[in-house]
This record gives C-alpha cells, sequence and structure tokens, in this order.
C-alpha cells in the first residue's frame, strides 16, 4: 500500500511555505494551526503518516529511503510541514495509530485484506486528503487551475469541520482506499524513471 504524496524534507520549499496557514503568509500565521485555528507552537507534522517512512525504511533493501527527484540523495524520515498544533497533531496521531494497528501493519505482516470500513477509517482517510490538500494546493495550483480554486477551497472548510468534529454526519464526500502490491519488477521499474516517477519518496 502506497502513500502519495509531494513536498521537502525538513524544510518546505518555497512553494509550500505559504501553506502552514490558510490565513496568511505573514510570520504572525507561523503560529496559528492550520486544523483549529488556535495559535501555538507549531509541530514538524508529517503529510505522510511517519510509521508509513519507519515501515518503508525497515523493508527496503539499505535501511533508507530515497528522494525519486535525485536517488543519490537519502532522507531518514518522511516530510513534514509547521502545520498543526499539539492537540490536533495528538488528534491525527490517535487516527494514525488506529490506521496503522488495524489496518496498514496486518495488510502487510498478516495479509490481510478484508476491512471494516467504519468511521475511524473515513476520518482518516479524510485527515491524509485535508493534510495533502493544504501542502499541495497553494498559489501555484491556484494559478495553474483556477476554474477548480472554489471547489478545493469548499473542500478544505467542509473536510476542517469533519476533522475538528470527528464525525461525518451526513456529509456528501466519499473516501477511498487503493491497496497496491508492487511486484519487485514494478518497484525496479519505478527506480529507473527519474523523470517521470510519481512517487516523490521510496524505499531503496
Ligand atoms: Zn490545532
Amino acid at each position: 500500500m502506497l502513500t502519495r504524496g509531494a513536498i521537502s524534507q525538513n524544510e518546505p520549499r518555497g512553494k509550500h511555505k505559504h501553506l502552514v496557514s490558510a490565513r496568511s503568509s505573514t510570520a504572525d500565521s507561523l503560529s496559528i494551526c492550520a486544523l483549529c485555528g488556535k495559535e501555538g507552537e507549531l509541530r514538524a507534522s508529517h503529510i505522510i503518516p511517519s510509521f508509513v517512512g519507519k515501515w518503508s525504511k525497515s523493508t527496503s533493501a539499505t535501511g533508507f529511503l530515497s528522494q525519486s527527484d535525485d536517488l543519490s540523495v537519502r532522507v531518514q524520515d518522511f516530510p513534514t510541514l509547521p502545520l498543526l498544533c499539539s492537540d490536533c497533531e495528538q488528534k491525527f496521531s490517535s487516527l494514525e495509530s488506529y490506521f496503522a494497528s488495524k489496518v496498514f501493519y496486518p495488510f502487510h505482516n498478516k495479509k490481510v485484506r478484508e476491512f471494516e470500513y467504519d468511521e475511524r477509517l473515513r476520518l482518516f482517510a479524510l485527515s491524509l486528503s485535508w493534510r495533502t490538500l493544504k501542502a499541495n494546493c497553494g498559489d501555484e495550483f491556484k494559478a495553474a487551475v483556477p476554474e477548480l480554486v472554489s471547489q478545493v477551497e469548499q473542500a478544505e472548510i467542509d473536510w476542517r469541520k469533519i476533522l475538528l468534529q470527528g464525525r461525518f454526519d451526513g456529509s456528501p464526500y466519499e473516501t477511498h482506499f487503493f491497496f497496491w502490491i508492487m511486484s519487485r519488477k514494478v518497484k525496479a521499474s519505478l527506480l529507473d524513471c527519474n523523470d517521470t516517477c510519481s512517487e516523490p519518496w521510496m524505499p531503496v
């Protein structure tokens, strides 16, 4: 199972700096949690959960992750952004712990292929979508597809509300998981496609 993302390691690239907060790009906004909107010290929040990075390293041939746009660059962890306060980070951490113990590790280690699609799984999926949206749908995205901006901004508001409430309550949004078992052959071909590979980080 793979999770996609597209941001930098440790230090956000310039194009993502404005994504720290939805409110503004001023220095003050750097301390505003992107989820609850409260001021406070922001944590280094993973867009791709850290347990995925740990598992990827533990199952890689070298014990490292590599940056796909420069495979010679080894990284220790998936990228983070100063996105969430401690309370909201804990909220996401609980969802991640649930998903890791009930879905991710059973899928990989015990070959479990059927899971109950309950509210926690939906919330975890939505937390991934929301984080990915925050990390990737900034000014560059808005300039590229202006016709989608209003829909994306509305989705961000709606998803944030659901995540804060902890329930969907008849929301029209759907969440889906796709399980992708990657063969060694496919993995090797991905490692050979520096310029076209869509996986920004991968075990090597
Ligand atoms: Zn918060």
